[in-house]
């Protein structure tokens, strides 16, 4: 027998590392969130293969579980390998075919996003306004539809980069589909949080991820169609551009048949499941209360400190505050103090609100009332 220790020994070329040791930040930020310290040990549990019968069942209980998150009967309710932005492509680029007209907001970052993968996707963009920090008028969506008859009507529900709820869900749907279109709902910084009814309020579509309100690492993304949007979807006369978000062809792995089309992120799904779980366990409609009020007592708090909220109440995002940085006060600096004296990460504004606000999220595990105090503590020393 060879006489070869178990002990490696390095070649002099290969990089050699200490332990994985990332700072223990407390995760105020638009997301991730905090992951609960079940998801993070259902992350550790051995894989079994991606085909398992007892991963098929797992598959199952995922899907029922997603189905009740998003208020949905849907048969077609899916954890998206990947981030919330590949559940957004899976949405555009299957729904939105060559000679498409897709109607996208502007009041935001991520209506921008929308239209980008509208165009890839082959679509033509039309857009509704509302400034940065507003919701979208239902008058404003109408009179889009009058001019242009798109397709396709896309919204953001939770607007991570302006605190902007978008209201009035149940009448945007309906103009939709007064003028026979098909409804796309961002529920990114929404799902778990803030109260969404994809069945009641008739949405179409609707996509999330699972990094903010479901406090669970990114990687597998949820998305529901129902039967309309999804026979459009099989009558396509072109395929879509992405083979991997091809929704006709992941049918057949989340689908009855249960066949292979790519290896699942077996362990984002168990992640996924145990946060799913946690939502089951606290009851949707306790969890939307919970983030209502624990970020009702952030808000209560900032403003006592002088502080002005972005969002008017009517459309205040509990899971996503944006806060008004005060004149003469750097908004980075105070960022970098958070993170450097706290270990605690907030951000700050994008596009047209960049230098403006700054972000603090309250999402899932990180919405608790310890998480609250602790920021209002140290944002109360970042700005003495
Ligand atoms: N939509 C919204 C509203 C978001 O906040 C985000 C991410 O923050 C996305 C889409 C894209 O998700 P991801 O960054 O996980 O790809």
């Amino acid at each position: 027998m060879s006489d070869r220790s178990l002990e490696t020994v390095a070649d002099d070329e290969a990089p050699q590392f200490g332990e994985l040791s990332p700072p223990n930040r407390t995760l105020m930020g638009p997301g991730p969130s905090e992951v609960h310290p079940r998801v993070l040990r259902g992350m550790s549990t051995p894989l079994v293969g991606h085909l398992d019968p007892s991963f098929v069942e797992i598959m199952n209980e995922v899907q029922e579980l997603l189905r009740y998150t998003f208020r949905t009967d849907n048969q077609w309710t899916i954890p998206v390998s990947g981030t919330g932005s590949a559940s957004m492509e899976a949405a555009i680029g299957n729904l939105v075919e060559p000679g498409d007209t897709m109607l996208v907001p502007t009041n935001g970052y991520f209506g921008g996003r929308m239209a980008s993968m509208a165009e890839r996707a082959g679509g033509e963009v039309v857009e509704v306004d509302a400034p940065w920090g507003e919701p979208l008028d239902p008058a404003d969506v109408e009179a889009a539809f009058d001019e242009h008859q798109p397709d396709v009507f896309g919204f953001v529900h939770a607007e991570t980069s302006t605190g902007v709820l978008q209201p009035h869900v149940p009448e945007l749907t309906d103009i939709a589909h007064a003028h026979d279109a098909y409804v796309i709902a961002d529920c990114v910084t929404s799902l778990g949080g803030v109260e969404m009814r994809v069945d009641e309020w008739d949405v179409d579509v609707a996509y999330s991820g699972p990094q903010k309100c479901l406090s669970c690492p990114p990687g597998a993304s949820p998305l529901t169609l129902n039967d309309r949007a999804m026979d459009k979807v099989l009558d396509r006369e072109e395929q879509p551009r992405s083979w991997y978000l091809d929704l006709s062809l992941l049918e057949g792995y989340w689908g009855d048949e249960r066949a292979y089309h790519h290896t699942a992120p077996i362990t984002n799904v168990y992640a996924i499941r145990e946060a799913l779980r946690l939502v089951a366990e606290e009851g949707i409609e306790s969890r939307w209360e919970r983030h209502l009020d624990v970020a009702g007592d952030l808000k209560a708090g900032l403003q006592d400190m002088g502080l002005e909220m972005n969002a008017p109440d009517e459309y205040w995002l509990p899971s996503l505050n944006a806060v008004r940085v005060p004149d003469a006060v750097d908004d980075a600096a105070v960022i970098d103090y958070l993170l450097e004296e706290y270990d605690l990460e907030i951000a700050s504004g994008l596009g047209d609100l960049a230098g403006d606000i700054w972000r603090i999220g309250c999402m899932g595990y990180s919405a608790r009332p310890q998480n609250v105090e602790f920021l209002l503590a140290t944002m109360e020393d970042a700005l003495a």
